[in-house]
């Protein structure tokens, strides 16, 4: 049976004491599964799952999140956006993309089950009993993206840099 938010292509979440609510309001560019060492540390787990998506396209339906600066693995930095109440992480900022893209964390939706990684990212650092499907896309490091990402996600990210450039300062 198909849910009301599956026809709509939307995609619900929310922290664990529910303070904060958010809506996808499409399906995302491209989620990566990412095996890293600081992503293991953050989720206390063996991978962290997130789906990239349009800041612009994330609608925050309830609460006001707080946004702790955290280091990352760049040097940059990253902006991880925690519920102020139970403090559970819906999503982040990398340097590299800026505020334009958020990571959010697949964790948190509804039903996570909608958004399995398509590819998996630092595979180097995998904890050796994560075994990976066969055939899924993974890499030791990174990757470019104009090799793994379906020809829309490219168009869509095109576009949102396009809009970064007009957008006044
Ligand atoms: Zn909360
Ligand atoms: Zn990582």
């Amino acid at each position: 049976m198909t849910t009301l938010e599956e026809a709509a292509d939307t995609f619900e979440g929310a922290c664990t004491c529910g303070a904060i609510r958010y809506r996808l309001m499409s399906r995302p560019l491209f989620v990566h599964c990412c095996h890293c060492r600081w992503c293991q540390r953050e989720t206390g787990s063996a991978f962290a799952l997130n789906a990239m998506i349009e800041s612009d396209r994330v609608k925050l339906l309830a609460g006001e999140p707080e946004i702790v600066p955290t280091p990352s693995e760049s040097g940059q930095g990253q902006k991880i956006t925690r519920c102020p109440r139970c403090r559970v992480a819906v999503w982040s900022n990398y340097a590299g993309a800026g505020d334009a893209v958020r990571f959010v964390r697949v964790g948190t939706l509804r039903d996570p089950d909608r958004l399995p990684p398509d590819i998996h990212i630092f595979t180097a650092s995998k904890q050796p009993w994560v075994v990976l499907p066969p055939g899924s896309p993974a890499v030791a490091e990174y990757y470019d993206r104009r090799q793994y990402w379906p020809a829309e996600s490219l168009a869509r990210r095109d576009a949102m840099l396009a809009k970064a450039v007009t957008r006044p300062a």
